[in-house]
């Protein structure tokens, strides 16, 4: 069980912007922005690579509410970027996946 299972579980505290059947969104402990959300499905999936045909239904309504969040968030019109960092080289550090939410400045690319 990951630390995201937790807060899916209202085991330890975060603070929650969205809730669906589906999914949690809640502000990142470390802000990489003004605005950090990530977007977690409730369903248990350790990386990208591990999503099947079952899963498409799930992985398109968070894009669906992900754009809803960033209007939300205030960050819609002037933009923000969407992120599912995957293993070793992309950094992913907690093994459910997670859609980061960044905006609220200017995002340089490419990233480090
Ligand atoms: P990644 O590096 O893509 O795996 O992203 C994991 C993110 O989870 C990082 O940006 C962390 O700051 C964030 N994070 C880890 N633990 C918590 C927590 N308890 N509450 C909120 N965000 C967390």
């Amino acid at each position: 069980m990951t630390i995201f299972t937790k807060i899916i579980n209202k085991e330890i505290p975060a603070t929650i912007v969205y809730e669906d059947e589906h999914c949690l969104a809640f502000r990142d402990i470390h802000p990489q922005a003004p605005v950090h959300v990530l977007l977690i499905p409730k369903k248990a999936i350790p990386t990208l690579n591990d999503v099947s045909p079952a899963d498409q239904l799930l992985l398109g309504h968070m894009l669906l509410v992900a754009p809803r969040i960033a209007s939300q968030e205030g960050i819609a019109a002037d933009g923000y970027r969407l992120v599912f960092n995957t293993n070793r080289d992309a950094g992913q550090t907690v093994a459910h996946i997670h859609l980061h939410i960044l905006g609220g400045r200017a995002l340089g690319w490419p990233p480090g």
